[in-house]
């Protein structure tokens, strides 16, 4: 199963590959993910694509698609992969097949997860972050049991910096302008899947199972 996962941010991306991951036994590859493990780290990259993430712009095609040609090398990639977050504009969407060329076959499935900005903007501004587990919650569609605490493992609960209104707003525009194009890139190759991000989580995984057994990835 080697899946991407397109859609804006706030699409519920990132959680629905957290699922299918546990699920499927693949692993979930985020550049935003890597990228933000980097600025934590104190990173030469974290400190090269902070000053990029802060503002919701995208860091330079290079720099991503590099991450993503040496995650791939990693022998856990063999039996499938989910790409949440990349690729972002078709100069990346190139970039990947580029580095799958040589050690694998190409992408099964491209699920566009269409989302109105509405949305969108709700579940981004309301997010919050365990600092520690990573765990999503929101502020009123799923708040931890004790306010600022994860209920998994206890820890401080955080904004993104980029989870603010202006970032968020500008974030929804870049896709626009940047990333929806790769619709028409993957559906002129046939590989594109089209579900509603607008889903509660439960619902979307089921619209989502339901695909993967139909084409029979699973
Ligand atoms: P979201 O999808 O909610 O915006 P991500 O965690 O995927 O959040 O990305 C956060 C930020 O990381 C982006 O705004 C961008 O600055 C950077 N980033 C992540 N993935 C990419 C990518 N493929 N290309 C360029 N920048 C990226
Ligand atoms: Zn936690």
């Amino acid at each position: 199963m080697k899946l991407i996962l397109l859609g804006p941010p706030g699409a519920g991306k990132g959680t629905q590959s957290v699922e299918l991951c546990k699920r499927y036994g693949v692993p979930h590859i985020s550049t935003g993910d890597i990228l933000r493990q980097s600025v934590k780290a104190g990173l030469p990259l974290g400190l090269k694509a902070k000053s990029y993430m802060d503002k919701g712009e995208l860091v330079p095609d290079e720099v991503v698609i590099g991450i993503v040609a040496e995650r791939l090398k990693d022998k856990d990639t063999e039996k499938g992969f989910i790409l949440d977050g990349f690729p972002r504009t078709v100069k990346q969407a190139i970039g990947l097949d580029e580095a799958l060329k040589g050690i694998r076959s190409g992408i099964d499935m491209v699920i566009y997860f269409q989302t109105s900005p509405k949305v969108a903007i709700e579940r981004l501004t309301g997010r919050r972050v365990c600092k520690n587990c990573g765990f999503n919650y929101h502020i009123k569609n799923m708040p931890p049991k004790k306010e600022g605490i994860c209920d998994k493992c206890g820890g401080a609960l955080y904004q993104r910096p980029d989870d603010n209104e202006a970032t968020v707003l500008n974030r929804l525009k870049v896709y626009e302008d940047q990333t929806k194009p790769l619709v028409d890139y993957y559906s002129g190759k046939g590989i594109l899947k089209k579900v509603s991000g607008d889903l509660g989580v439960n619902d979307l995984f089921k619209v989502l199972s339901g695909l993967f057994a139909e084409a029979k990835l699973a």
